[in-house]
């Protein structure tokens, strides 16, 4: 897997395509990334105290690797990388 934790991804298929998103996580024996703000599902939080409302928070859950691509900082999108996190259209190291 090519992508790694506090890389700079962007989403290429699914409900989340066109998103882009740093790696919090990833899961290589699973081929898997967390991405923030992508693929978020939402979860009740019940209230602490009686009074208190309960909340629905946001939180992101594992895509597969394969719908995000590396962005490149030189040119700035989405490329396609090399076995060697290199560029194929600048040849910058990722
Ligand atoms: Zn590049």
């Amino acid at each position: 897997m090519k992508i790694r934790k506090n890389d700079q991804v962007l989403i290429i298929s699914g409900d989340d395509k066109g998103k882009k998103g740093k790696v919090l996580k990833s899961f290589p024996s699973q081929g898997k990334i967390l991405v923030e703000g992508v693929n978020l599902a939402s979860k009740h939080v019940r209230p602490k105290k009686s009074g208190q409302k309960g909340q629905i928070v946001k939180t992101p859950k594992p895509i597969t690797s394969s719908k995000a691509k590396l962005i490149c900082s030189k040119c700035n999108k989405g490329v396609r990388v090399s076995n060697n996190r290199v560029c194929k259209k600048c040849g910058a190291e990722i």
